[in-house]
């Protein structure tokens, strides 16, 4: 990383984590693809040096742990990498190590492009309008961790405190969760999801809020996000409530929508979003709902960025998908995408369009995996491998 941005050698080493579940599979059919893009686009000049490193079961099984520190160390020493989904259990056992693993890089920005290719199955008629692009928070909110279970000495103790001290009445069963928005993680949300508008000539960013309801957490980001705005971005940016629709050439307008409104409105005109910035938790809804209008979550790539040190980890939006897992089965579009995505993170563009362009021609032919199949007319099904597959022969033809 330099004060430039980032300068990428021919051979970059770049760390994977294969990842629990359908992960296996998915990394399987990718990596051909991967490497049938690279060829294609620089004829042997500059090649990846993929490198595995354990998180997840497999590291648990060969290591006796989930996230071994020489997997930390991989990330942040080559700087920018991919995984697959890792299991997190509910309500008890081990932390996410996704959380874990975006917590201890600092990778502040988990950002999550939204688009339609064309003939893709949709539950909505004009799914072609959706283009958004979700900044999501990603240290902060209620995946800081800050949770006690109910009954417990701590727990107990704190509602007492609370009690005591500001007169806030909580049921003694209660389970607690602590909810952190800090202005200063706010702004360097904020800020990022501006400049990528500025430098993408994107029409608007909305900040998407509750702040109705918790003033001094999800108002206050709103809050920030609108005096960042004022303070450092006065030249390209302009309130929505100083100009609507129709802003003076050249200016992003930064809106605001309450995030129940947004549900609805992102469904119904969804053409007027476009570059999304809000926090840990409305994010990860959000991103899952905006999926579902261009084809569903199989189809969904997602980045876990700091764009300070240059880090960052690519990943499919989804989980492990358990009942699809060694069953060459599930969608492997979305780590595709995750793939295209780090690719043009670290300026191989060609290599991006590429694969964008075969996926493209691949879902027009409608060879498609079981869960666009379902829902395709005179589509057919293939495998995750042969979908792969068959990216890699359109990929020829381009
Ligand atoms: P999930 O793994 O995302 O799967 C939910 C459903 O989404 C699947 O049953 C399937 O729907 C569809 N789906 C997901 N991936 C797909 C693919 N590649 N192709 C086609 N369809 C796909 O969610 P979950 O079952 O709630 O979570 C399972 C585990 O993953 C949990 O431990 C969770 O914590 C973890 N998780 C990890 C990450 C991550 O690593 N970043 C993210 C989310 C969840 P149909 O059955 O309807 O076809």
């Amino acid at each position: 990383m330099t004060n430039k941005g980032l300068r990428v050698p021919e051979e970059p080493i770049i760390p994977f984590i294969e990842g629990d579940g359908v992960g296996p599979d998915l990394f399987k059919a990718a990596f051909p693809v991967f490497e049938k893009a690279i060829e294609k686009a620089f004829k042997g000049k500059r090649k990846v040096q993929w490198l595995e490193v354990l998180a997840g079961e497999k590291a648990f099984k060969e290591r006796g742990e989930f996230l071994p520190q020489d997997t930390l160390e991989a990330f942040s020493r080559y700087l920018v990498g991919i995984k697959g989904p890792l299991t997190t259990p509910v309500g008890e056992g081990i932390r996410s190590l996704n959380v874990s693993l975006r917590q201890s890089l600092d990778l502040y920005v988990c950002l999550r492009p939204i688009r339609y290719f064309k003939g893709v199955p949709s539950p909505v008629k004009r799914p072609e309008l959706v283009d958004m692009v979700v900044f999501r928070e990603n240290t902060e909110d209620v995946y800081a961790g800050f949770e006690l279970r109910s009954g417990s000495a701590e727990t107990l103790d704190l509602i007492k405190g609370m009690q005591d001290k500001y007169g806030w009445r909580i049921k003694p069963d209660s389970g607690i969760g602590l909810k952190p928005i800090s202005r200063s993680n706010s702004r360097r949300l904020l800020r990022a999801a501006f400049n990528y508008a500025i430098n993408h000539n994107r029409k608007s960013v909305t900040i998407v809020h509750k702040g109705n309801i918790q003033k001094f957490t999800e108002g206050a980001f709103r809050n920030w996000g609108f005096e960042l705005a004022k303070e450092e971005y006065a030249d390209q940016l302009i309130s929505y409530e100083e100009y609507d629709n129709d802003p003076p050439k050249g200016k992003i307008i930064l809106k605001e929508r309450m995030a129940d409104i947004f549900f609805q409105q992102a469904l119904t005109r969804p053409e007027e979003f476009d570059i999304i910035a809000t926090m840990n938790l409305n994010g990860d809804y959000i991103s899952d709902a905006l999926a579902a209008q261009v084809g569903g979550i199989g189809l969904a790539p997602g980045a876990n960025i700091n764009f300070e040190t240059g880090n960052a980890v690519f990943e499919p939006t989804h989980g492990t998908a358990p009942l699809y897992a060694g069953l060459n089965k599930a969608n492997p579009t979305s780590l595709i995408l995750s793939g295209a995505l780090l690719f043009d993170y670290i300026g191989w563009h060609q290599v991006t369009k590429l694969i964008e362009d075969a996926l493209r021609e691949t879902f027009n032919r409608k060879t498609v995996t079981y869960d666009l199949a379902r829902l395709m007319d005179e589509a057919t099904e293939v495998s995750c491998s042969h979908f792969a597959e068959l990216v890699c022969k359109n990929m020829e033809g381009l």
